[in-house]
């Protein structure tokens, strides 16, 4: 026994959910060799590294959720047990109500962000900033009215949108 880390976020789920990750294992380099190498323990990483091993990313296909107001993508299991790292401000630990009314089921595309700072694409869909993590491309919903209020009050942008008036019935 290596006592490594377990790498896999997720595994809840015995049966099936192959989450087929978007990015995020931290590539394990070694390729010489097989067996029996001494412990490699102990090896300090770029903070990004670091990051990124925290990142949380869904871990069920089903039922995913999407952060109002940063677009990270989560189960409302995951909002409601962590919150939403990016936006503590939202309350959602151990609040299902708020969580729900937080985030939106409804999202077009996935992006897995492993280096926000960095990526030409979070820029893009304008998550840089955020920590690492799957992020939706766009979110359709609104906050309420009071939570709206309050963002905007402390100067906090949102990523969602309004769906289009189009499609109103
Ligand atoms: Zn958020």
């Amino acid at each position: 026994m290596d006592d490594q880390d377990q790498e896999e976020v997720g595994g809840l789920d015995s049966r099936g959910g192959e989450l087929d990750d978007g990015g995020g294992d931290g590539g394990d380099g070694g390729d010489g060799g097989d067996g029996g190498d001494g412990g490699d323990g102990g090896v300090e990483v770029p903070q990004q590294v670091a990051d990124l091993a925290e990142a949380s990313v869904p871990n069920a296909i089903r039922g995913i959720r999407a952060c109002k107001r940063c677009g990270i993508l989560k189960t409302l299991e995951q909002f409601i047990n962590d919150g939403c790292e990016n936006c503590p401000f939202l309350d959602m630990i151990d609040n299902p109500e708020r969580a729900n009314v937080c985030t939106s089921a409804f999202y077009e595309g996935a992006a897995a962000l492993m280096d926000p700072r960095e990526s030409w694409a979070a820029k893009w869909i304008r998550t840089d900033g955020y920590l690492p993590g799957v992020y939706a491309i766009s979110i359709t919903g609104n906050f309420d009215r009071d939570i709206e209020e309050d963002l905007e009050s402390r100067g906090i942008r949102w990523r969602c949108k309004a769906a289009a008036a189009t499609t109103a019935s």
